[in-house]
């Protein structure tokens, strides 16, 4: 036997020898790892028996015997890489089905019997006999039309496996890079080699792939140790990541943008992976059509976005802190649904249904607040009491839905009249309230009479006809620190009847 033999022995039982370890070191400590763990011991299984199969066909001193290793060598080599296609894709994320492994192990058993039974139909190999020069072991061979097929269909499986995780590169954290570049070398090396083998840059009959399988399966065996494959799969991760509701979004310490979720992507559907990298001021211009109105030391805060289809929708976000200052994790949650909900029911609570203005309870809660600060700042404050005159008859005549119009009509002509943020309110049926805040009586008065012109200058138009309405207008201001609000209203509902009394469309202030 030659030295350049005794090499390719030695260098196949090497990655027999290592492919056998990897596998029973990964099969006894299963119950330690993740799921893909099983498909990694299938993997390497069928690897060392392609290895040693081919060691053993090399050291053959008859036909048959090359013939009955190169058979068994085809179970190894023809199963493993539609394995590890499998193994990748689950590592990846896939949900590996049993009818997907049926599926992609067709090809290599009818492989396995095409080469087990070609001295009858000669479909995998045309020529296959010992080589008239060198003699046992090296073989001279033609290949058939199957040998094709098995051919690109292993070649594929590698290839797609190696793209598979290829793709996978920019959205993963560096740290866990070197998992895929192990992979990445499980692919690629023997597939570079198949193609070697396939260019006929090998001893005819001698494959060189078993020899160089050893390199990576030791760098399967540093990834298993040093960054933990099988335990943490941060791809494998992906499947969960992108389930979750909530829009997430991962920035490495410099704030550049590494990873997204699916829900993140609905959210801003301006977000793609070419942004990998792009620091995250720039991203968020791009997806949020705006600059960023937050800073990414803030931790939790809510932001209003209109979206493309121009709805307005609130997120509340959370910035929380990768583990070893890797970055930061912006969540996403969407909360317009409770935010509309709060709306409507603050709107219910404080507002009027009819006029849409403050209601009673709205104008309590907010009056006491400021008329406690004018008591305490010793500041001016008046209150205006507005009744609308006549309004039964209103009623009477015209029905009452035309009486809602009217009462609608009366409260936005007064509104359309404050400027300064007066707190006007329904004080009750057809009756307002305003409050105003660091006014005398005598701005009081003047802004009352300017409603009662308004009012009266301004009749509705209806089914009906042209409604005129007037209202009574009662003023008073605080006089001294313990007058209570409900004391100083009382005194303007005095001068709201004395208005009334005399005759109506007119303002009374309270003179005590
Ligand atoms: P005055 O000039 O003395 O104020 O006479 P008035 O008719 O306006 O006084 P009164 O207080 O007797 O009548 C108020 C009416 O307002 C009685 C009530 O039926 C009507 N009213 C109260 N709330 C509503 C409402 O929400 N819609 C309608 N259409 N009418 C209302
Ligand atoms: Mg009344
Ligand atoms: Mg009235």
């Amino acid at each position: 036997m030659n030295s350049q033999l005794t090499a390719f022995i030695t260098l196949s039982c090497i990655s027999g020898v290592l492919n056998l370890y990897l596998c029973l070191y990964v099969f006894l400590k299963r119950y330690h790892y993740t799921k893909i763990a099983q498909l990694f011991v299938g993997y390497t299984a069928f690897v060392a028996l392609y290895c040693f199969a081919c060691a053993f066909g090399m050291i053959a001193t008859t036909l048959g015997a090359i013939k009955f290793w190169t058979t068994i060598s085809y179970a190894g080599m023809a199963i493993s890489a539609p394995l590890g296609l499998l193994f990748i894709m689950q590592y990846i994320g896939f949900n590996i089905t049993k009818n997907k492994i049926v599926i992609l192990l067709v090809i290599p058993f009818i492989s396995l019997i095409m080469v087990a039974t070609n001295d009858i139909h000669h479909f995998h190999y045309r020529v296959f006999e010992i080589d008239p020069v060198r003699g046992v072991p090296y073989i001279h061979q033609e290949i058939g039309v199957w040998y094709i097929i098995h051919g690109v269909f292993t070649f594929a499986s590698m290839f797609v496996a190696f793209l598979l995780v290829l793709a996978h590169w920019k959205e993963t954290v560096k740290t866990y890079r070197w998992q895929l570049i192990a992979l990445m070398c499980g692919q690629f090396i023997p597939m570079i080699m198949g193609f070697v083998y396939l260019m006929g840059f090998t001893p005819q009959g001698i494959d060189p792939v078993p020899m160089t399988l050893w390199v990576s399966s030791l760098l399967y065996l540093w990834s298993i140790h040093s960054s933990h494959l099988f335990r943490v799969m941060p791809v494998a991760k992906d499947a969960i990541f992108h389930s979750i509701n909530d829009g997430v979004i991962v920035l490495d310490q410099f704030y550049r943008l590494i990873e997204f979720n699916q829900a993140c992507r609905k959210m801003f559907p301006q977000l793609s992976k070419s942004m990998f990298g792009m620091d995250f001021a720039q991203v968020w211009f791009i997806v949020a059509g705006q600059s960023m109105p937050f800073t990414l030391e803030t931790r939790e805060f809510e932001i209003t976005l209109t979206t493309a289809e121009q709805t307005i929708r609130t997120y509340q976000v959370r910035i929380t802190a990768l583990q070893h200052d890797k970055g930061i994790l912006l969540i996403f949650t969407d909360i317009t649904a409770l935010k509309n909900l709060q709306t409507m029911l603050e709107q219910q609570a404080y507002y009027d249904e009819l006029t849409q203005i403050y209601n009673r309870r709205a104008f309590f809660k907010q009056c006491n607040q400021a008329y406690r600060e004018a008591i305490e700042a010793s500041t001016a404050f008046t209150v205006i009491l507005m009744d609308i005159d006549y309004f039964k008859k209103v009623n009477d005549t015209y029905g009452h839905a035309i009486g809602d119009q009217v009462l609608v009509h009366v409260a936005k002509v007064c509104q359309s009249q404050l400027t300064k943020g007066e707190l006007f309110a329904r004080y009750g049926g057809e009756e307002f309230v305003l409050a105003l805040k660091g006014s005398t009586l005598a701005e009081g008065e003047a802004l009352a009479e300017q409603l009662c012109h308004s009012v009266a200058s301004q009749p509705l138009h209806t089914t009906e006809g042209m409604i005129t309405t007037t209202i009574s207008c009662g003023v008073a201001e605080v006089i001294h620190h313990e007058e209570t609000l409900y004391q100083l209203l009382n005194k303007a509902d005095q001068a709201l009847y004395l208005a009334k009394r005399a005759g109506r469309n007119r303002v009374y202030i309270y003179k005590g």
